[in-house]
């Protein structure tokens, strides 16, 4: 790779990179683009550890980007998908009201969902539940026929065939150190060497915050982990769950609370929570990186989030630790499960973006600048946007940039 030279370099081969480099390609074809990606493989962290849903954009409010991007993003997925030969399957979602206090908020929901335009919305009782997820409880549900699976692995890698195939370049094991401006171009120093690049798209994920500082941009945004434990039906088991069964949401945090998937390879996971990770890529309760542990300490935001939030993390943390609390939230969902019926599955880390003054960031944040694009904040419906998420970010690039395209 030494001292290449290209138009546009992308960090970070996860869905939102590869999106944007595969549309940037397609529409930018004299460009010469490249892709820098730390591992070995791509997609190994948000992208590869997701609960892989096709969100059809129920929960986000009317005009945030969560709305727009999700709503245009599931149909270029599908349609995708269709033309990739990616498996999917629209199994649809129930969101549960397990009891009357949560009716209003379900109420709301169907109401977002519907002036975000989400097709096939439907409030129904405890006989069509039955139906839906014979051994589901609840006091009403909404039923979102369109919301679906599919292997964010798989779209991602699609994403990269493409790409590769329009001559764009993809180097893995080369993480972004430093980035030095020399003479108006960027010199990308990674593990493997450098390369030149006249322009930076910044899709670094759980670093995406690191790499705007490497490049001065001052944000008051800082990266804090946030850990989604998962546990895995038995195969016996498994045929508690036919689709995806979801609690309402707390309005309060930008997470969905733990629900059962039923994924593409047919298994059955039960989660995510949400606990504090000690490492942005701390998969594991053990794994701790001091440096990274005190940069979450020395930052003023993740105080004031500790002190708005502690009881939740609290909760949090002994739901993580007691497999019987987590067992007994699932059962507010299906009342039969018990742990037997369930293994330590997997988990994930989410990049959640935290402002100085404590508040999470809820909706996408992208900046554009002359030199760079950088996407500070990308949670979920991510994946089940990347699409319209790298058209946008083509779009900013082409405008800032000044890049002359083919159309
Ligand atoms: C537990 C969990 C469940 C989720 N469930 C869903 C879901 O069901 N549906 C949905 O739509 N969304 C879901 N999401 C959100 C979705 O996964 C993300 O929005 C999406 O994957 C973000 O993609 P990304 O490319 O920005 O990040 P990533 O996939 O994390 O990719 C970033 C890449 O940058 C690389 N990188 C980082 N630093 C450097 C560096 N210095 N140099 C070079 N490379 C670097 C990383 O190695 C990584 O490959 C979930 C997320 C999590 C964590």
């Amino acid at each position: 790779m030494q001292s290449q030279q290209y138009d546009v370099v992308i960090i970070g081969g996860g869905i939102l990179g590869l999106s944007t480099a595969m549309q940037l390609s397609e529409r930018y074809s004299s460009g010469k683009i490249a892709v820098v990606e730390k591992e070995s493989e791509l997609a190994s962290h948000q992208t590869g550890h997701n609960s892989g849903v096709i969100h059809s954009g129920i929960y986000y409010r009317p005009g945030s980007w969560k709305s727009k991007f999700c709503v245009a993003g599931v149909q270029k997925l599908v349609d995708f998908c269709d033309a990739n030969e990616i498996e999917y399957d629209r199994c649809g979602k129930a969101i549960i009201a397990t009891d009357e206090s949560e009716l209003g908020r379900l109420q709301d929901l169907y109401e977002r969902g519907v002036a975000n335009g989400v097709q096939g919305l439907e409030i129904v009782g405890p006989e069509r539940l039955a139906e839906i997820e014979p051994h589901a409880y609840g006091v009403k549900a909404l039923w979102a026929p369109r919301t679906g699976i599919v292997d964010y692995v798989k779209v991602a890698k699609a994403y990269a065939g493409r790409f590769q195939e329009a001559g764009g370049e993809i180097y893995l094991g080369a993480g972004v150190s430093n980035i030095i401006p020399t003479s108006g171009i960027q010199e990308v120093q990674t593990e493997k060497g450098s390369i030149l690049g006249r322009h930076i798209i910044n899709c670094a994920g759980l670093y995406a915050d690191k790499v705007a500082r490497l490049m001065g941009e001052e944000t008051n945004l800082q990266i804090v982990p946030f850990r989604g434990e998962y546990y895995t039906l038995k195969p016996d088991s498994q045929y508690l769950v036919k689709g995806l069964i979801y609690p309402v949401p707390d309005p309060r945090f930008p997470f969905l609370g733990v629900h059962y998937t039923r994924n593409i390879h047919g298994q059955v996971e039960a989660g995510p929570n949400a606990v504090l990770a000690w490492s942005r890529e701390g998969y594991k309760k053990s794994d701790v990186k001091l440096g990274e542990s005190l940069d979450m300490l020395r930052f003023p935001g993740f105080w004031k989030m500790s002190a708005k939030h502690w009881k939740t993390g609290i909760s949090e943390m002994n739901r993580s630790y007691r497999k019987n609390v987590f067992v007994r939230d699932l059962q507010k969902l299906i009342p039969t499960i018990s742990g037997s019926d369930l293994d330590t599955g997997g988990s994930g880390v989410r990049a959640q973006a935290v402002a100085k003054d404590g508040s999470l960031s809820d909706d996408f944040n992208i900046l554009q600048g002359n030199i760079a694009v950088h996407v500070l904040n990308a949670p979920s419906p991510g994946a089940t946007s990347s699409l319209a998420i790298g058209e946008y970010i083509v779009d900013l690039a082409i405008e800032a940039f000044g890049i002359a395209t083919d159309n």
